[in-house]
């Protein structure tokens, strides 16, 4: 299952390296200057195998797929501040523009890979949060080319993989977020592995209800109440909240035990369940959490996020925390440096725990050697 690094490249001075990183990173508009990046989390960490190329003497072209266009140029999506950011960080690179411009990307158009590979000698795919589909930039010029892993996407699988190896226990699985039927993959591949989950944020409804205690309109899978029967009563301990932060459409906030009162919302963890979240947490050798506790983008309902936060930053375990929104709440509260590995991924990072392997990677191991 090992992937070829860039160490076994050999020597790359002066060959054409075509690097695909994952440089998806949300855009804001301001009125001075157009489009400006409103986190460049990904863009830092690809930094280093763009660093690592053009130091030993590579010419480097890098490319990346930008927001959602419909595989035909489209101004909102153009690469262009991607690319003045780029520059200044690393200005020996070249930057593509956004490959989904090219409907040949997503559909894996072998047309599209050879424009892709013309010119070039050698391929590094550094996008880890793309690693998981099968589109033309990720699985098609390692058919082709000698190929590697970048340094970024080599210490992704390598967090990620300890995680499902042999991890230090107790290990820990926090999950929260918004729906259930988006987690069960995740849930059932992580039951298999840890000694504690926590199901918080707005999951932790159904499973609420499933034990028969009153929601309100909290945010509820009436079609995953069986399969939440059915995680609560397997082997594994689950921890759930006991006290709830719940408000009205009037804006009544208010402190409850499980039992949420009419025309209340659930939308966060409760004083009693953040402290014993955060005991959870410091009570462990590995935690890995995916899915904010509450709907932390509102401050009043921040808390349940932070406070578990606060104890990943503090605990001596090691820490591992995936996924989209949970990666902005913690990088938001300053913490993202404090964790032993903030994962790069969304789809990725959980599907790499679902299946133990993604189409990007399997694609390196194939590919010709150097
Ligand atoms: P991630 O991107 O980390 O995998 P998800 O996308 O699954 O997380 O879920 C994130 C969303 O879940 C956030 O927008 C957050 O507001 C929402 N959420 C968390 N708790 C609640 C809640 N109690 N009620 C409604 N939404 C919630
Ligand atoms: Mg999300």
């Amino acid at each position: 299952m090992r992937l070829p690094l860039l160490e076994d490249l050999g020597d790359v001075r002066d060959k054409r390296v075509l690097v695909r990183s994952d440089l998806n990173v949300p855009l804001a508009v301001s009125d001075s200057d157009g489009k400006t990046i409103a986190d460049d989390f990904r863009i830092r960490q690809a930094v280093q195998t763009w660093r690592w190329l053009v130091d030993r003497g590579a010419k480097v072209t890098v490319c990346s797929h930008l927001g959602r266009p419909k595989g035909k140029p489209d101004e909102r999506y153009s690469i262009e501040p991607v690319r003045a950011c780029v520059q200044k960080l690393v200005p020996e690179v070249t930057v593509l523009e956004n490959l989904r411009f090219n409907a040949g990307e997503e559909g894996n158009d072998p047309a599209f890979v050879q424009e892709l590979i013309k010119d070039q000698d050698i391929y590094v795919n550094d996008a880890f949060g793309a690693a998981h589909r099968s589109h033309a930039s990720i699985v098609g010029p390692p058919r082709f080319l000698p190929s590697a892993a970048g340094l970024l996407l080599a210490q992704e699988f390598e967090m990620l993989g300890n995680l499902l190896e042999d991890p230090p226990r107790p290990f820990l699985a926090i999950l929260g977020g918004a729906k259930v039927s988006d987690k069960i993959g995740v849930i059932d591949a992580l039951l298999k592995k840890v000694d504690t989950m926590i199901i918080g944020g707005g999951m932790a409804y159904t499973f609420l209800k499933a034990l028969g205690h009153n929601i309100g309109d909290s945010i509820c899978q009436v079609d995953q109440l069986d399969y939440a029967r059915r995680v609560l009563d397997g082997d594994k301990r689950i921890v759930l909240p006991t006290d709830l932060i719940v408000a009205s459409p009037e804006g009544d906030v208010q402190t409850v035990k499980r039992e949420v009162p009419e025309g209340f919302e659930g939308f966060d963890a409760g004083p009693e369940t953040r402290t014993a979240f955060a005991d959870e947490v410091l009570a462990s050798q590995t935690i890995f959490w995916n899915g904010p506790l509450g709907m932390f983008e509102d401050q009043r309902f921040e808390e349940g996020t932070r406070t578990v936060a606060e104890a990943m930053a503090k605990t001596a375990g090691t820490t591992v925390i995936g996924g989209g929104d949970v990666v902005s709440a913690v990088n938001g509260f300053g913490l993202g440096d404090r964790m032993d590995w903030v994962s790069t991924g969304g789809g990725a990072t959980l599907e790499l725990i679902e299946q133990g392997d993604l189409p990007g990677l399997a694609a390196l191991r194939e590919a010709p050697r150097a």
